[in-house]
């Protein structure tokens, strides 16, 4: 109920009003060192070289909040996430997966701790405020001239660095539906490489998938393999919608995949209730 509460506080802000129908649920939980993440890996200890005063925990769970305002069809995916060593800056993994539309059910992540990634860990990411510019990219994919990329440059001070709450952003995507393990991924992209839109936006647009990885080959989407330091990024429609064809997501609420930075100040106030509210299992 209190996450009915917030989640309807958040649209009357942003100036939405659309009738929701529940909105689907990101359980979170945090694996702290010496702990197992799904039997995926054994969680190590927070890296000391990051920058910034934000914390892992508060950035993934705003994170799941952020997607949670974006997918209002009703769904519940489980996710444990912890600092574990990798070769890349941070992997998700597909445990289980079932229902109609089938849909990941629960899941891991795992944030490089080895200090090779040097993490930005904002205190405030619901503010962009240590970004100068923001860019929207856009080019037609078949079904129209399409957003295909939301991205923040101009990053000062310790924001200079890699943005995990990007990351967080990024890997729970892959929970919702862009896995190499997803067999509707496999089946729909598997040998194509392409998701093709069915839905109600952009019909007829191929979003290419990268050729070896469950990731989209647009420069600037935020599901895209990799990106610089210094850079923020929230989800494109192409993401959006690429999700959405994937997992059978039929309410998107477009509006809050950027928020915008006259209601930043107060979607802030009501994200920090929301995190005092927010129960963890
Ligand atoms: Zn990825």
């Amino acid at each position: 109920m209190k996450r009915k509460w917030g989640l309807l506080s958040v649209a009357v802000v942003s100036g939405v009003l659309a009738s929701r129908a529940g909105g689907i649920t990101i359980n979170l939980t945090y694996r702290a060192a010496g702990e197992s993440i799904g039997g995926v890996a054994t969680a190590g200890a927070a890296p000391t070289n990051a920058t910034g005063t934000g914390s892992l925990q508060a950035l993934v769970e705003a994170a799941a909040d952020y997607w949670e305002a974006v997918f209002t069809d009703t769904h519940t995916v489980s996710i444990q996430y912890g600092w574990a060593s990798l070769t890349s800056a941070g992997s998700h993994n597909l445990l289980t997966q079932g229902g109609t539309p089938n849909r990941e059910l629960t899941g891991t992540i795992r944030f490089d701790n080895d200090q090779s990634t040097v993490w930005y860990l904002d205190n405030e990411p619901l503010t962009a405020t240590e970004f100068t510019t923001l860019t929207n990219y856009t080019t037609d994919l078949g079904g129209g001239i399409m957003n295909v990329g939301r991205e923040y440059t101009g990053a000062t001070g310790a924001a200079s660095e890699f943005d995990l709450y990007t990351t967080a952003i990024h890997e729970i995507g892959h929970a919702l539906g862009l896995s190499g393990a997803n067999s509707t991924f496999i089946n729909v992209a598997g040998s194509d490489r392409t998701v093709t839109l069915g839905g109600a936006s952009f019909a007829g647009a191929d979003v290419p998938i990268a050729a070896s990885s469950a990731h989209l080959d647009l420069d600037h989407a935020l599901l895209r393999s990799n990106r610089p330091g210094g850079v923020r990024r929230f989800a494109s429609e192409a993401d959006l919608l690429t999700l959405a064809e994937l997992s059978g997501f039929s309410q998107i609420n477009f509006a809050a995949a950027v928020p915008e930075p006259a209601t930043a100040g107060m979607l802030m106030a009501l994200s920090s209730a929301m995190l005092l509210k927010r129960r963890r299992a």
